[in-house]
């Protein structure tokens, strides 16, 4: 699917619910594939999901680790633990995967776990 295509089917089907006859549609169907198999179509969801979530997507190595830090934003503007969050950055530039335990602990993680690549120069090895 092209994608001009996809953002004209994107302004229409993305908002929820959606009624059985809109999901019925030849439309509505060849958008539900293009979101879960197109590469483009789903790059450009997630670009604008973590732009929305004030995150700029190329300050990180792919968009994969960029989105699953949005909860990781959506953390720091609160006190209590947020169990969606997954993968969190510290002002140090550390990647982390969160220990939720009630603290601030997390797993240090030197490679990212979707494109593989070095987070930062590890000092333990
Ligand atoms: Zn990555």
């Amino acid at each position: 699917m092209k994608l001009s295509t996809f953002k004209v089917l994107d302004k229409k089907y993305s908002k929820f619910p959606t009624s059985k006859d809109i999901q019925d549609t030849d439309d509505f169907k060849k958008y539900q594939d293009a979101l879960l198999n197109d590469k483009k179509c789903i790059d450009w969801t997630l670009k604008r999901q973590i732009k929305s979530a004030g995150l700029n997507p190329d300050k990180y190595c792919c968009l994969d680790m960029a989105y699953h830090l949005i909860e990781d934003k959506k953390t720091k503007r609160k006190t209590k633990i947020n169990y969606d969050s997954i993968m969190l950055t510290t002002k140090r530039k550390e990647f982390g995967i969160p220990i939720h335990d009630g603290g601030t602990s997390f797993i240090k993680i030197n490679y990212c776990p979707w494109c593989g690549h070095k987070l930062y120069k590890s000092t333990t090895r």
